[in-house]
């Protein structure tokens, strides 16, 4: 059985929407000659090649973005599994952030992606400090998880998580970060496993394909090297797993 690396991005190698630091960006260099490496994330690849080094992007195996709606290898577009969502949904999502009492609000409410709908109270275009303060909002409020549900709720066809610091991710039913397991052995890190976590699904995804897959819930990057440096060693062989 081939091992492969399978690695959420924001806030599992990078600070959250942060570009990736130099000991991590060689770290995954490494890996890349030794195993295969896929990132998964609810961002587009526009997003992740701004936290991402190309080299480090150019020496993987590939990336599943927009939860795993879009698999890139390099610059070429493996598949892109788009989905066009009904006005009923889009509208209703719009009431949710209307009437959320959270004072800030900075633009960029609502973003389509490729299979995702991307919502945020707070805007897209927050920066970091606003990014922090809605998070910790959130974590008093429990806002966004009560969105996810009340999305949940009015459209049963539909599933709603958590990501990031600031958003909710929407999608039809199944169309999540579960989609990437294959027949192949996975360890998986992501930082988002709680219930309504965006990784979630992903880690339920390969418990249910078998007792093969790993998971490891991180709480940074820097739990993440640890770990990476810690189960792969400088002087393993480069090439020991074909
Ligand atoms: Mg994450």
């Amino acid at each position: 059985m081939r091992e492969v690396l399978v690695l959420d991005v924001d806030g599992t190698l990078t600070p959250p929407r942060g570009r990736m630091a130099d000991a991590m960006a060689h770290c995954l260099r490494r890996l890349s000659g030794m195993r295969p490496v896929f990132l998964v994330t609810g961002s587009d690849i526009a997003k992740l090649r701004q936290q991402v080094p190309r080299e480090v992007l150019d020496c993987m195996r590939g990336q599943f973005v927009c939860s795993g709606n879009e698999l890139w290898a390099g610059d070429k577009l493996v598949y892109s599994m788009s989905h066009s969502f009904p006005d009923a949904v889009i509208d209703f999502a719009h009431e949710l952030l209307a009437a959320s009492s959270y004072p800030i609000r900075t633009g960029c409410h609502v973003e389509e992606r490729t299979g995702t709908l991307n919502l945020s109270v707070v805007g897209r275009n927050a920066d970091l400090a606003q990014r922090r303060a809605y998070l910790q909002h959130d974590r008093q409020s429990g806002e966004r998880l009560a969105i996810a549900r009340a999305i949940e709720a009015r459209f049963p066809d539909y599933e709603a998580h958590c990501g990031g610091q600031i958003s909710v991710d929407v999608a039809a039913r199944g169309w999540n970060k579960g989609r990437v397991v294959a027949e192949i052995r996975m360890h998986f890190f992501g930082d988002n496993l709680c219930e309504g976590g965006n990784d979630r699904p992903f880690a339920r995804a390969l418990a249910s394909d078998g007792p093969q897959h790993r998971v490891h819930a991180v709480s940074d990057w820097r739990e993440t090297l640890a770990i990476l440096d810690a189960a792969y060693p400088q002087e393993l062989v480069r090439g020991e797993v074909a």
